[in-house]
């Protein structure tokens, strides 16, 4: 009796009994081996992009880069230094990697370069709220934080390299309100505050360098689901926090110490607090005391303190950067053909009430809402060739 004959797969040998197979003039092909095809394919294209690491662009000089934020952020000049080159010394640690690489001496990290290993110079920003902590990073960066899973941060950072891992991977990633996840350690009660440690030990691992999973479209992680991989070693991290009440942990210690060596500053700071930290005056103990572990605080080596804008700082921030909100205003209005002008008074007068209310510059544009609701609602649409003249009298009247 003749055997039926059945198609089978070129590629496994097993017929259409099992599995549907596609036919082809000389040859046939089963569904699995198509699937199998397809991921050895994918997967070999995946590593030879890997295997392309993109150039980096020429690393700009620390003073390229604090002109670049001089342009955004005013004041702060000495932090502005800091940060420069710490974000050139980041560029530089990436490109001693790569061209270890080129020359065929894979470095075991970013940073090893004839045998000199460049550490990664994360920073920590302290200062006042509205002084300009995340707007600094923020024009280094596109990538801020402040939320509850820490993954989420290169999860951002991710996004905002359009998906591209190699260039997430050498990215700066701002982290913001660093100080809430302190323990409080140091309260009366004796149950020690393991949620803030916890925090701290997982930030501390991405900080460190690890490989994060990232679900592909940014869902919720799903055990079925592919992951998008973002090693975390080369990424330099800015950490950001207004450390309410180091000023007097950095007081105590640094008092006491004052004490102990039998001398006194030749200022006496005696009496009150200092709100206006030295940067040399915080100490890794500090942070400790006021609840960072040790382990973190040794991960941000750079350490710079921010001081309270001054009522001068506040009329150049409405007036000077690039997007004041002077220039957003008048900009506005003279697209409606109207001219508007500020009296340096007046200017002197909104910073006052910003100050008085002690939100930093974040208060400035409230106040100028509030003082430019009735001119943004009356001008537009009237006689061309309008002026408007903003006078401390017109303060007075709308902010009291
Ligand atoms: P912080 O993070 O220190 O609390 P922000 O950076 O969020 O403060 O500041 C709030 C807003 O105030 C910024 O978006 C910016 O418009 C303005 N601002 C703060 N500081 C400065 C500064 N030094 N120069 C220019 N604008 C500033």
């Amino acid at each position: 009796m003749k055997k039926p004959s059945y198609i089978c797969c070129s590629f496994c040998g097993r017929t259409e009994r099992d599995v549907e197979i596609i036919p082809g003039p000389e040859a046939n092909i089963c569904v699995d081996c198509v699937k199998h095809a397809h991921e050895l394919i994918s997967a070999a294209e995946k590593e030879a992009a890997g295997a392309k690491t993109p150039p980096l662009p020429p690393v700009p000089a620390p003073k390229e880069i604090k002109a670049f934020l001089d342009q955004y952020v005013i004041g702060h000049d000495e932090v502005k230094k800091v940060l420069s080159v710490a974000v050139h010394n980041h560029y530089r640690r990436l490109e001693s990697a790569q061209t270890a690489k080129k020359k065929g001496r894979a470095a075991k990290s970013a940073g090893e370069f004839d045998d000199v290993e460049i550490e990664k110079s994360n920073i920590l920003l302290i200062g006042p709220t509205g002084c300009g902590k995340t707007l600094l990073a923020t024009v280094l960066t596109q990538a801020g934080y402040v939320g509850e899973d820490v993954e989420n941060l290169v999860r951002y950072l991710l996004q905002n390299a359009d998906g591209n891992v190699e260039f997430a991977q050498r990215g700066i990633i701002y982290v913001d309100e660093i100080d809430k996840i302190a323990s409080k350690t140091d309260n009366v009660s004796i149950t020690r505050d393991v949620g803030g440690e916890g925090v701290q030990q997982t930030l501390l691992k991405i900080i460190e360098g690890t490989v994060c999973r990232i679900p592909p479209k940014g869902g919720r992680k799903h055990p079925d689901q592919e992951y998008i991989e973002v090693d975390t070693s080369n990424i330099l991290f800015i950490c950001g926090g207004a450390f309410v009440g180091l000023d007097k942990i950095v007081q105590e210690r640094s008092g006491r110490s004052v004490i102990g060596f039998g001398e006194k500053g030749e200022e006496g700071k005696s009496g009150g607090v200092d709100s206006e930290i030295n940067p040399r005056d915080v100490r890794p103990e500090d942070l400790m005391r006021f609840g960072l572990i040790p382990e973190f605080t040794g991960r941000l080596p750079v350490i710079t303190t921010m001081k309270d804008l001054s009522e001068e700082d506040l009329v150049r921030i409405l007036t000077e950067p690039k997007n004041s909100l002077v220039k957003q205003y008048r900009k506005l209005l003279s697209m409606d053909g109207v001219e508007l002008s500020f009296e340096t008074d007046a200017l002197k007068a909104l910073a006052k009430s910003a100050l008085e209310r002690k939100t930093g510059a974040r208060g400035l544009r409230a106040e100028m809402e509030k003082l430019m609701t009735d001119v943004m609602y009356e001008a537009p649409g009237g006689s061309k060739g309008m002026k408007v003249n903003v006078t401390p009298a017109m303060i007075k009247e709308k902010l009291g």
